[in-house]
């Protein structure tokens, strides 16, 4: 029985008194006994701190959106893990579409991130997905094969218990365009079976694999009824307690 588990990914979102009153609306809302589903959310780098002790003895975790794979040291700009574990953090995302996109992030940078997480003391939601044109040339599968491949070289099957994926299509990310039940299924159910062939397979079926991309209070219960959808990585619909709750509602009411 795989916890369902539900992110919120603030993204470069909200400022301080929109972030710790969003925050402190969520920790009212969710008490630290829900035994069902497990939440987190991730705000900017400024914001982590107050949004941590906005959260402080809810049932809400923290988690930063990237992290460095450098040990704390002469990287300006850079957040190390070191940094974000010390504030709270539980959680780092890694290996967004936006990263890779926009910031050039391979696979080899994403698994040398994980690494450097996962030995800092911090938890990884591991973000993969395929581009429209690799779904339209039938790509889909190869993608997120190499995807894991490359992002996950070096993890042990200690480390990967540590780890939860987010399958992403990139064409679904903040297009309002949703993955159909079937088209998000069918990926997590390849994914798993990925990791069944190269880990344990008990690593394998207690892995978290999450949906993400456009997930709204609509779709989200049909989503999180597929066997292989244990929860959601929301981006948009995470910045208003009346668009982020009802999802967690629904994952309460999931049946897994
Ligand atoms: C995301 O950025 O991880 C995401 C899923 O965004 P959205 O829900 O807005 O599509």
């Amino acid at each position: 029985m795989r916890r369902l588990f539900v992110a919120g990914n603030w993204k470069m979102n909200l400022l301080q008194t929109s972030a710790t009153g969003l925050a402190a609306q969520l920790a009212a809302a969710i008490s630290a006994e829900i035994p069902a589903v497990e939440v987190a959310v991730c705000p900017p780098f400024p914001y982590l701190a107050a949004v941590g002790a906005a959260l402080a003895g809810s049932g809400v975790s923290l988690g930063a959106q990237n992290a460095s794979q450098e040990k704390p040291g002469a990287f300006t700009g850079e957040v190390a893990v070191e940094m974000l574990a010390d504030i709270g953090c539980r959680w780092v995302i890694l290996g967004h579409s936006e990263r890779r996109q926009f910031y050039g992030e391979t696979d080899e940078l994403v698994s040398r991130k994980a690494l450097a997480a996962l030995a800092g003391g911090l938890d990884v939601i591991l973000c993969v997905g395929e581009s429209l044109s690799q779904r339209q040339a039938g790509q889909t599968e190869t993608v997120l094969d190499a995807q894991l491949l490359g992002s996950l070289r070096g993890l042990t099957d200690a480390a990967l218990r540590r780890v939860v994926i987010a399958y992403e299509p990139v064409w679904a990310i903040g297009t309002g365009v949703t993955a159909t039940t079937e088209q998000a299924e069918s990926a997590q159910k390849h994914l798993r079976n990925w990791l069944e062939k190269h880990y344990n397979p008990s690593v394998a079926q207690a892995m978290r694999i999450l949906y993400g991309g456009s997930v709204k209070a609509q779709n989200a219960a049909a989503l999180l009824a597929q066997p292989n959808v244990d929860g959601a990585l929301v981006g948009g619909a995470s910045l208003k307690i009346e668009d982020f709750l009802p999802i967690v509602q629904a994952a309460q009411m999931a049946k897994k």
